[in-house]
């Protein structure tokens, strides 16, 4: 799968994680039909996850007590979203299964949706067809084994179409936080960062490199195009605190070009008040960050995610590396989650 293809899905699963911001208002009339199945309807089937699926069905304890509630979709005209609730079962990570047809779990006709931390209790899930019975299940993935949760079934109703996409606007709130992008990567992985950035309306701040800006010209006028800000992170990445003070100055007047007069950051976050002083008279702004995400070591997505959201508060920097290897399938949650917790991303 490439990661063009991965995004697509990230995304999608994503968007699924603004519905709760939305769907306050159009609740309609539509009945709580969710019954609980008591039988063993979906115990041969294999879980959904590329990670269960590496595990064997295990002794953990399951989920249990899974409830939905249904109504009409915010994103998708005349569609249905649908809330899970679940009694997490404590150990390790949950994921929701949810069968996309009438037929409960057959293999190739349900996906999953996850993971989410263990003491998650809630997810939703948009644009299901109206008139159609769905089923759910949620499995508690532990490093010896997964175990799915009692099963649920409901029969979507129907919702009148023409409900508009949600619009997501810069300060709304005046709640805002930074998200930050030092360093650079292969084009591919830059231009999947702004998909998702532009996919959720988010404006970030990116610090290449001169030579990451030289390589790739017209992906970083995009992103300023898209409403993103480019800042200098030097030419070449050198360690400021050994050079010379016209080769601090050549460093910077080399950097990237659409960074002129903007914010900068110092390569490996050093810097001293020589350095600063010639930045100055350059006319930048130091900007560090007051939120690691650790990308740069190789931290787990989930990891990450948790990291960044428990560390949220307004005016916040979030600093992250386009190189970053989960970087990317991290970004998503960590702006679904923000954006439900009531913030705006843009710099
Ligand atoms: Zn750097």
């Amino acid at each position: 799968m490439t990661i063009r293809r991965k995004v697509r899905i990230l995304v999608f699963l994503a968007i699924l994680g603004l519905v709760p911001l939305f769907n306050t208002v159009y609740r309609n009339n539509l009945p709580i039909v969710a019954n609980a199945i008591a039988g063993p309807l979906d115990n041969n089937q294999p879980p959904s996850s590329s990670i269960e699926r590496s595990l064997p069905a295990a002794n953990a304890t399951a989920a249990s007590f899974i409830n939905a509630q249904q109504g009409c979709s915010q994103v998708y005209p005349g569609k249905i979203t649908v809330s899970f609730t679940w009694q997490p079962s404590g150990a390790g990570e949950q994921w929701l299964d949810l069968s996309l047809y009438d037929n409960g779990f057959a293999p190739g006709t349900f996906a999953g949706w996850g993971p989410f931390a263990v003491g998650d209790s809630a997810a939703t899930w948009d644009g299901l067809d109206s008139l159609k019975t769905f089923f759910g299940r949620v499995n508690t993935v532990t490093p010896s084994g997964w175990k799915t949760s009692s099963t649920v079934s409901f029969r979507s109703g129907q919702c009148p179409p023409g409900h508009p996409f949600p619009v997501l606007s810069r300060y709304v709130s005046g709640k805002n936080i930074v998200l930050t992008f030092d360093d650079c990567a292969d084009s591919g992985r830059i231009s999947d960062i702004l998909d998702v950035l532009r996919f959720f309306g988010a404006q970030a701040i990116f610090f290449p490199t001169g030579q990451c800006a030289q390589n790739n010209p017209a992906l970083f006028e995009k992103a300023i195009a898209d409403g993103n800000l480019i800042g200098n992170h030097t030419y070449s990445h050198p360690h400021l605190t050994q050079l010379s003070d016209s080769e601090i100055v050549w460093q910077l007047q080399n950097g990237p070009p659409q960074s002129l007069g903007s914010y900068w950051r110092p390569p490996f976050f050093e810097h001293n008040d020589r350095i600063d002083a010639i930045a100055v008279s350059l006319g930048y702004t130091l900007m560090m960050w007051n939120i690691d995400s650790n990308d740069f070591a190789g931290t787990p997505a989930s990891v990450m995610i948790n990291r960044v959201t428990a560390a949220a508060r307004a005016g916040a920097i979030v600093s992250m590396h386009m190189q970053g290897s989960n970087t990317l399938a991290a970004l998503p949650w960590i702006i679904v989650r923000l954006v439900n917790a009531g913030y705006v991303i843009t710099w």
